[in-house]
């Protein structure tokens, strides 16, 4: 398959920010793709080699990619960098250069095959050895790899080459919009996307997904399996505001746990090997050596994949730390053993999903629950939740009372139904997180994606006044403003903020960010932080909920300030969903 097919369909797909047209060209390139290739194409529409939980980094520095263009084109590095910060983005840069260089009278650069020879196989293997290669003489070899792909690329391939190996590819494609172009090219149509849901839900992997359809079609997808080492796409809660609301929601009855405030982690144990991974499903094992060990004592069967949450303690009082306290677990291998002294945790595990080769997501809560205790036994580390099976609000309030008094912040409860199975990726209210909060301010803090940001005046000269902040919708896979946001930061994080920023800056705003209000800078939406706001109000500004609540108006923030909690565990698209958004908005009302 040639490269040209996909830089060509690239083009197209950057063209537009309609999500439909964008489903069309990936159709286009999906049903033209040969069969063995259709995994490799599927990461590579996403930027990447491999599935994320693998944590294969592309990522070639940009010294070492100008140092590749320097030796492909002949020009020296000082006229590429020029070039460069004017245009901001590299890969534009390359475009530009090779466009005009048949022109550049001293051009000496023979091209070793004619253009448009490179094919999907040739680029990927490359970037394959260039993800691998370490050590002695790596970076040569690597700008090498590189050089030699750019001689045989036409401007255009460049431009997508040296943005995909420098890791800011950013086409914009949402998962689900992949898994729609998936359906159409290989499903029968769109009514298939929901079976190709599942199947991605349960493996986080579009390559694989795209693979086994291509090969075994749909039977396949349903035939689909848990499977040890492919973390599953998180459950999530809704949240209700009243003991009653939520006793109401769940028929009269459900099963209270502790919300523990921690780093959500998945486990994956079997005797060959121990994964853990984050609730965005990054592979965090080293991080948590202790844990494992934890886990290999206190895994009573041969394999199974289990949840829960890890939380800090104090060494000298064993009591919970708060959230911010365990994600300073983070470090290189030399640190994180230190760390373990320092900072000890421990895993409250809250469900069980596989149990020695049995899938558990269609069980029933309580039956999940049984078998994760018969699966594990208690030990310093790890431990599990005791749920509590309430019938009254009284109750409900209670038992919240004891979780804050435990250093926890509020009460899960979860459905006991028969329905109440494990729901994969989505947020749902078979599970339903009951804070306690205070009732002035709004009930829940949201956890926002930064989008754009203003420049700063007076004490703030130099650095950003207000950061734009957005909620995620989910059903156009699109970044929509809520806030300005220029308050809870302390003066040395304000100072850090430009260069906190500075590798998301792109130069125009970002096409799946919906904005009505035109910011200083804008940034691929990357970054989630925790921000608590005084209320929701209606506003003509922003764009999350525009036209739900009332025609013409979207929802804001009142007073928005930022709590200091980056909330590094979450994905841009993890954060509060402009639905959840509206949910509150609507809660508050009755609230007042
Ligand atoms: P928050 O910011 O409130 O933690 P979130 O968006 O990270 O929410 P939600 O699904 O809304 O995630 O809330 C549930 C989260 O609470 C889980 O992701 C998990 O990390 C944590 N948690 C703590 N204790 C429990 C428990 N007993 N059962 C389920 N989740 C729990």
């Amino acid at each position: 398959m040639k490269y040209s097919s996909i830089a060509d369909a690239y083009a197209k797909m950057e063209a537009t920010s309609k999500r439909l047209e964008m489903t069309d060209y990936l159709v286009e390139l999906l049903t033209e793709t040969p069969k063995e290739l259709i995994g490799k194409v599927a990461y590579l529409t996403q930027g990447a080699l491999y599935p994320d939980f693998e944590g294969i980094e592309l990522g070639m520095a940009e010294k070492m990619v100008i140092a590749a263009i320097a030796k492909a084109t002949d020009l020296k590095k000082e006229v590429i960098v020029d070039a460069w910060k004017q245009i901001g983005d590299l890969g534009s840069t390359v475009e530009k250069l090779l466009r005009e260089k048949p022109s550049t009278p001293n051009a000496k650069t023979v091209k070793l095959t004619p253009r448009q020879s490179l094919t999907v196989e040739a680029v990927y293997d490359t970037f394959d050895r260039i993800a691998h290669t370490g050590g002695k003489g790596s970076v040569e070899r690597k700008v090498n790899a590189l050089t030699r792909l750019i001689v045989e690329a036409t401007a255009e391939e460049a431009k997508y080459l040296v943005r995909t190996v420098t890791g800011r590819l950013r086409l914009g494609i949402g998962d689900m919009t992949f898994l729609d172009a998936l359906a159409i090219a290989y499903g029968g149509g769109k009514t298939a996307r929901k079976d190709l849901e599942r199947a991605y839900n349960m493996s986080s992997d579009l390559g694989l997904v795209s693979e086994t359809v291509v090969k075994e079609g749909m039977e396949g997808i349903r035939r689909f399996h848990v499977q040890l080492g492919r973390p599953i796409r998180p459950m999530l809660c809704e949240r209700l505001t009243s003991a009653e609301a939520v006793l109401t929601k769940l028929g009269g009855k459900g099963a209270a746990e502790y919300k523990y405030d921690g780093l959500r982690i998945q486990a994956h144990v079997s005797p060959e090997e121990i994964s853990l991974f984050s609730r965005r499903l990054e592979n965090i094992t080293t991080q948590f050596p202790d844990v494992r060990k934890a886990l290999k004592h206190g895994v009573k069967a041969e394999s199974v994949i289990v949840e829960g949450e890890c939380i800090a303690v104090d060494p000298d009082t064993g009591d919970l730390q708060p959230f911010q306290v365990v994600t300073q677990r983070r470090g290189r291998k030399h640190e994180i053993r230190k760390k373990v002294e320092e900072i000890p945790v421990i895993l409250v595990l809250f469900d069980a999903l596989f149990v020695d080769g049995a899938g558990l997501l269609d069980a029933p809560y309580l039956r999940r629950r049984e078998y994760l205790e018969q699966v594990i036994e208690e030990n310093g580390n790890v431990k599990i939740t005791h749920p509590l099976i309430v019938t009254e609000p009284k109750q409900l309030d209670e038992f919240m009372a004891s979780a804050v008094e435990n250093g926890c912040e509020g009460l899960v409860i979860k459905s006991i139904r028969e329905d109440s199975v494990y729901q994969a990726g989505a947020r749902g209210f078979l599970w339903i997180k009951y804070k306690r909060e205070y009732r002035s301010e709004l009930v829940d803090t949201l956890d926002l994606v930064v989008v754009g940001a203003f420049a700063g005046r007076g004490r703030r000269g130099g650095t950003y006044g207000a950061l734009l902040m957005a909620a995620y919708d989910e059903d156009s896979e699109a970044f929509k403003t809520v806030c300005k946001l220029g308050t809870g930061f302390d003066d040395a994080t304000l100072a850090k903020l430009p260069s906190l920023f500075k590798e998301h800056v792109a130069d125009h705003v970002h096409p799946r960010v919906e904005s009505k209000i035109e910011a200083d800078y804008w940034f691929v939406p990357t970054k989630v932080l925790e921000i608590r706001g005084a209320e929701l109000t209606l506003s003509p500004s922003h764009t999350c909920g525009l036209d739900l609540v009332k025609v013409g108006a979207g929802l804001a923030v009142r007073f928005p300030r930022f709590t200091g909690r980056w909330r590094d565990d979450k994905a841009p698209h993890d954060a509060t969903t402009v639905k959840e958004v509206v949910g509150m908005y609507k809660a508050q009302l009755k609230t007042f």
